[in-house]
């Protein structure tokens, strides 16, 4: 299964040269194929003959990380399947330490101006209840 990537489109890979789509499905074959990642590892190492994990290669480059807007839509869940599921398998398989402090950022954000929606609302009702008693 993972013959179906050429050794240059791993090099391309490595060097993020593939377009998103091309990323993302190398990135879900790769999940699912410890023979490609073997594979990966291999024209690495032959590139620059330094002894580094897959995920130092990965965090090195931070391969392919979504922008701050796409972590955003997928911490809301606005994301479509196959975006969200490249972003998880980026957070959570690649462990992007960049993309995993933003999206703590952006969560925490969020959380923020959703209080703050929750208190303008409570405000509102209140003095719209107080209005209304008096009248
Ligand atoms: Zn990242």
């Amino acid at each position: 299964m993972s013959d179906q990537f050429t050794e240059a489109d791993l090099e391309a890979y490595l060097d993020e040269a593939l377009s998103a789509e091309e990323m993302a499905r190398v990135e879900t074959a790769v999940r699912g194929s410890p023979e490609l990642i073997r594979r990966l590892a291999g024209v690495n190492a032959r590139r620059d003959a330094g002894s580094h994990s897959l995920g130092e290669i990965w965090r090195r480059h931070r391969l392919t990380c979504p922008s701050r807007g796409q972590l955003g839509s997928y911490l809301l869940g606005a994301l479509a399947e196959g975006e969200a599921k490249y972003v998880q398998f980026h957070l959570e398989v690649v462990g992007c330490r960049y993309c995993q402090a933003n999206s703590t950022d952006l969560a925490n954000q969020q959380a923020e101006a959703a209080d703050k929606v929750a208190s303008r609302r409570r405000k509102y009702f209140q003095s719209s209840a107080g209005f209304l008693k008096k009248k």
